[in-house]
């Protein structure tokens, strides 16, 4: 490149980061990735270092943020806020430390804390005599907008600290990614514009001239840095956010203290994956030094300080191609719409494929075969596709009136989205999920019986359903292409050995429609027999807490379904027994309280949770308000953090073996 081709490219790249960081700081509606953005941030600084002829002072990587909005009044702040340099790459990372070490003499590691970048509004609050008297955002880092009352209607931000001194708070107002979604259904019914991400959704609400719309919003507030003008009350970073927490705020509890590069490197690697199991967005982790005395050495460059640096995660969304739509036929005839992609890397992963949950949600999208279309990793497996490029316009992709199986048209039971393939005994795909889905670890847990042997058996015309599983001989095994004695044996041994499941695996194996794992659980917590459930009324099974009339509805349609029952009768016939909750009981002392158990304990769940029924208790798969007690054993993970954060009791086993025995001695 010379130096005219140089100089072209270092004013277009101006130009378009100018137009994006309008989009995004000052209209919070950004046009394209934060990933995108940051390509041509980082080309502009790597040009301007190579041609420092070329760098001027209105450079978007001499500043902060952009120009404010005019409908709020302005505030010059009284302390400058900053950015953050950052990198994409580890090695990036261990070049910026070495850099960083060399400036102290005599130091061997350094101390740094390594903290979640959340991805929410930068916001500087004073406080004075211990009272929140002035909040502004970040603006250009000199001047922002004022906010006052809008962060009073945010009900983490203390208003009045627990000590009263004069302090002033940086920190990021976020909005949870649950209460994101549901914002944004609740835009989607209102005919008003989505917003494009939990970043975005946050600022919008924010910057509200009517603090009343910002106080319907579930908006909260993590403080990490603070400054106190008149007396030193920390002499590291860590501790200011120890104080922090004691003054009142809300601090990020995924911060760490560590001393040297590789224990940082290992967070980011950790929490690059983590994050998904995260109720709000991150997009990086930040690592500062931890001696202030040390950071006011290195100072800051006219954007940022030199004494923190930002690694920032692979891209959570990607544009690509939807190359094509896949009709899958569930077990229960569901056809879900999945979408084929042009391959991608995303969040460290190849993506081709992508949830689009219903036909609903494709003419929410507007989308067809062709379009370029947004998507985005989250908590789930599979990513999902946010939005297609809104210039394109290719029509939208029309559902199927038949079934892509059976052909057998399709309904669309009323007050549902999903359309439904009826032809529930004779349709292949229906019939063979619904076989595969018995023998699957969720359910049955029958080994070796998966798709591949299911399609021969089903190819041979050996089983019409599940039931006929149980009359297979081995004989019958050893007719399927490349199957030998031995496996036959194992196959035929596997099967027979499942004959007496629990009344929860029995129950979410028999596929019902909204009757998963963890209300199969609830049904057979109540009802001690097979024939007591099969008799039970609408308004016994309303009563069990966690099913509502729509589930319980099913299970009756189930059990009055003449096809169900000759299924049922096969099964009876073949000796299959499911072993009902009713334990005898040892006594009622665990009654109306529900347990939940999560990591390693010394005895396989299963111990536990017989132990809690015998003792009258309820045992259940996911944490929420009404849950009693979390036993919890070894690295227990993402249900530990929600119950500490509901204020559920925490068990240890030993904890647990003590009550239980106390309470079966009373
Ligand atoms: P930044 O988001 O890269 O990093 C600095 C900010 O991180 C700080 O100002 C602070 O608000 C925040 N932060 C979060 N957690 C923190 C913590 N624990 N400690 C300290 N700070 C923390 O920088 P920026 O200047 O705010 O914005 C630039 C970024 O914004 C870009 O890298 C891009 O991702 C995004 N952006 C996107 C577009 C777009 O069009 N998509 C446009 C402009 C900016």
């Amino acid at each position: 490149m010379d130096n005219i081709q140089a100089k072209t490219r270092i004013d277009e790249l101006k130009k378009l980061i100018k137009e994006n960081n309008e989009a995004y700081y000052v209209y919070d509606a950004p046009k394209i990735t934060d990933f995108e953005y940051d390509e041509l941030f980082r080309e502009l600084k790597k040009l301007e270092q190579e041609y420092p002829q070329y760098l001027t002072a209105d450079s978007p990587t001499q500043k902060v943020g952009d120009k404010i909005l005019d409908n709020f009044k302005e505030i010059k702040h009284k302390y400058r806020l900053y950015s953050l340099d950052n990198s994409n790459n580890i090695e990036d990372l261990k070049k910026w430390y070495e850099r960083v070490k060399k400036e102290y003499e005599n130091t061997g590691d350094l101390s740094l804390v390594v903290e979640l970048k959340i991805d929410g509004l930068s916001c500087a609050l004073s406080y004075e005599n211990g009272e929140l008297k002035l909040a502004a955002t970040r603006g250009n880092g000199v001047i922002g907008e004022n906010i006052t009352e809008n962060i009073k209607a945010i009900k983490s931000v203390p208003q009045k600290l627990s000590k009263p001194i004069n302090l002033e708070v940086r920190g990021e107002v976020y909005m949870p990614v649950s209460s994101f979604e549901k914002l944004n259904l609740q835009n989607i019914e209102n005919g008003v514009k989505e917003f494009a991400n939990p970043r975005n959704a946050a600022a919008g609400s924010l910057r509200q001239l009517d603090a009343k719309i910002t106080a319907q919003r579930d908006l909260h507030f993590f403080a990490y840095t603070a400054i106190t003008p008149d007396e030193k009350l920390f002499n590291t970073h860590k501790e200011a956010l120890d104080l922090l927490k004691e003054l009142g705020f809300e601090v990020n509890p995924n911060h760490k203290l560590v001393k040297g590069i590789n224990p940082v490197i290992e967070q980011c690697n950790y929490w690059e994956t983590e994050r998904f199991n995260l109720d709000y967005a991150t997009d990086g982790m930040v690592i500062k030094i931890n001696d202030i005395d040390k950071q006011n050495e290195l100072g800051f460059t006219s954007r940022a300080p030199k004494w923190a640096t930002a690694f920032k995660f692979p891209p959570e969304e990607v544009w690509t191609k939807l190359t094509g739509i896949e009709l899958s036929v569930g077990k229960t005839g569901a056809i879900t719409p999945v979408a084929l992609l042009e391959p991608v890397q995303l969040a460290g992963t190849i993506v081709k494929r992508a949830s689009l949950h219903n036909f609903d949600e494709i003419q929410r999208l507007k989308i067809n075969v062709g379009n370029s279309v947004l998507i985005k990793k989250a908590a789930e497996i599979i990513p999902k596709v946010i939005r297609k490029k809104e210039e394109e316009d290719l029509g939208i992709y029309q559902a199927p009136k038949t079934c892509p199986c059976c052909h057998t048209e399709l309904v669309k039971p009323e007050g549902e989205v999903v359309l439904y393939c009826p032809n529930s005994l004779r349709c292949p795909a229906q019939v063979k999920g619904k076989i595969e889905y018995w023998a699957s670890k969720e359910a049955m847990d029958i080994d070796g019986v998966g798709c591949s042997i299911v399609d021969k058996l089903w190819e041979k015309n050996l089983i019409q359903d599940f039931a006929d599983l149980y009359k297979l001989t081995i004989e019958d095994f050893m007719t399927l292409d490349l199957i030998k004695e031995k496996s036959a044996d194992n196959l035929y041994s596997a099967i027979q050995a499942s004959k007496t499941p629990s009344m929860t695996k029995f129950l979410t194996a028999l596929s019902i429609k909204l009757i998963g794992k963890e209300t199969a659980d609830l049904i057979a917590n109540e009802f001690p027999t097979l024939e007591a459930i099969k008799n039970a009324t609408l308004e016994q099974l309303t009563q069990i807490d966690g099913i509502g009339d729509k589930a319980a509805q099913s299970i009756i349609n189930f059990f009055n379904d003449e096809n169900n029952k000759i299924i049922l009768s096969k099964l009876e016939q073949y000796g299959v027994n499911p072993k009902g909750s009713a334990f005898e009981k040892i006594s009622n002392i665990f009654e109306g309280k529900t347990f939940v158990i999560t990591g390693t304990l010394s005895q396989p769940r299963t111990f536990f949770e017989e132990r809690i029924k015998k003792l009258g208790g309820k045992t259940s798969s996911s944490v929420s308000k009404k849950t009693s007690y979390l036993l919890a054993g070894e690295n227990a993970g993402s249900k530990f953090d929600k119950a500490s954060s509901l204020g559920v009791i925490i068990l240890t086993e030993r904890d647990f073996n003590l009550l239980s025995e106390d309470k079966t001695n009373e």
